[in-house]
């Protein structure tokens, strides 16, 4: 059952304690209000979307590249979009992925780079088990 269906019944539930209603009241009671209740979180949802950043979260996803990122605010392309270019439109690299809305912990690295960092730490962390196997008493 959806959620505003639930929400409605409960409080047609109330109503119906309160005051005599009939089954065909109560059913329309509860439509009414569900169908209010889902408009409601829809305009909601809508205007979030709308205040938060002017760009597609499409747009957004674009940036990031296989071989480059581009910076949203000037449009130019790097490998690694550096903290020192971002002070440059005055912002840090967290106010930057707040601003566009990119997920907290995304790297501003092409993805290609990302690649290579995550090998090297697979390696890194495989020679840290080698080496912990080793130190284990027998
Ligand atoms: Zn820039």
């Amino acid at each position: 059952m959806d959620e505003y269906l639930k929400q409605a019944i409960e409080l047609a539930r109330a109503q119906a304690s309160v005051r005599v209603m009939s089954e065909e009241d109560i059913a329309k009671f509860v439509a009414t209000l569900a169908a209010k209740l889902r408009d409601l979180v829809d305009s909601d949802t809508v205007c979030l979307e709308t205040t938060a950043t002017t760009l597609s979260t499409e747009e957004v996803k674009r940036s990031i590249k296989e071989k480059s990122v581009t910076c949203l605010e000037c449009g130019k392309s790097f490998k690694i979009l550096s903290k020192k270019h971002l002070s440059l439109h005055g912002l840090t690299s967290e106010e930057y992925r707040k601003k566009y809305g990119i997920k907290k912990g995304t790297a501003l690295i092409c993805k290609a780079l990302v690649r290579e960092r995550r090998k090297k730490m697979e390696t890194m962390q495989l020679w840290e088990k080698r080496r912990k196997l080793k130190k284990m008493p027998k």
